[in-house]
């Protein structure tokens, strides 16, 4: 098999961010991995969930992948993130299921998460957010600091009916 070793140049660098506005995404998946380990730290204290998103129902911009951050030290987040999704989070069937202290989960499962021989990043998610679809407003944010120009997500639009939760309408920092 012959492999091309010529590239152009959106293959080399990505594909430029979109306008910023409103879009359609849906998600194919979630990409977990453990956040980088910090100086001092013997292990990682927190995951990326990297959700798979894509951006759909746009001629121009069709099957564009956008990078949602959505980090396990956000978790408001993950709640604007699950309710764009038309869901809500779980409680978790724990001893505090029902009380004040309960716990909340993404819906859905992590295939292999309760497994501590399988790496997080192999781990599957299982759920209703498969393939779900949400509205966000994508931002754009120019190179700064080594890094490049990219779309951020400014707010994730609530799709859950009669929600009294408050979300945030600017996730971004600065
Ligand atoms: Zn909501």
């Amino acid at each position: 098999m012959a492999f091309s070793m010529n590239f152009q140049k959106e293959q080399l660098t990505g594909a430029p961010p979109v306008p910023v506005g409103v879009y359609t995404l849906q998600l194919k998946g979630f990409k977990q991995k453990p956040a980088k380990i910090k100086e001092g730290q013997t292990e990682s204290e927190s995951m990326n969930l990297n959700p798979d998103v894509v951006i759909i129902g746009n001629a121009e911009y069709e099957g564009r992948k956008v990078f949602p951050g959505l980090n396990t030290k956000a978790p408001w987040i993950i709640v604007d993130f699950v309710h764009a999704c038309g869901l809500t989070m779980e409680e978790v069937q724990n001893e505090n299921a029902g009380t004040e202290k309960a716990d909340f989960t993404i819906p859905g499962v992590f295939v292999g998460s309760e497994d501590p021989s399988v790496k997080p990043e192999d781990w599957k998610y299982q759920g209703p957010l498969l393939n779900a679809t949400m509205e966000v407003e994508l931002a754009f944010t120019p190179a700064t600091g080594g890094y490049k120009e990219k779309n951020e997500v400014r707010q994730y639009i609530c799709k859950v009916p009669g929600c009294t939760e408050k979300h945030s309408t600017n996730l971004i920092r600065g």
